[in-house]
């Protein structure tokens, strides 16, 4: 039986660490460049683009007509937002130049 001499039982002897901190390692994505901080990560980050990558069967495709106009539409939608944006910039700056 072991001898303990501590008024409370918990021994409490400080020992110094074995080995100095290991350098913090890191993981990087070769396609995105996401820096992880494990091998586990990144496995999980690769397992769940190429999840995404994969063509699901139950998909159904669009004919390309259809693609071009939604393309177009988008276009469109943009080009309005940036129009509203662009010209209250340029009211602005004839307010100052006024
Ligand atoms: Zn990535």
């Amino acid at each position: 039986m072991c001898s303990n001499n501590n008024k409370t039982g918990v021994s409490a002897v400080l020992t110094p660490p074995l080995s100095p901190p290991s350098v913090l390692q890191q993981y990087e994505c070769a396609i995105c460049k996401a820096i992880y901080k494990s091998k586990a990560g990144l496995t999980c980050h690769k397992n769940i683009v190429k999840k995404y990558n994969e063509r699901r069967e139950d998909l159904y495709t669009l004919p390309s007509e259809a693609i071009t106009e939604f393309k177009a539409h988008l276009v469109h939608v943009i080009q309005n937002k940036l129009k509203g944006i662009f010209l209250s910039r340029v009211d602005k700056l004839f307010l100052f130049l006024a």
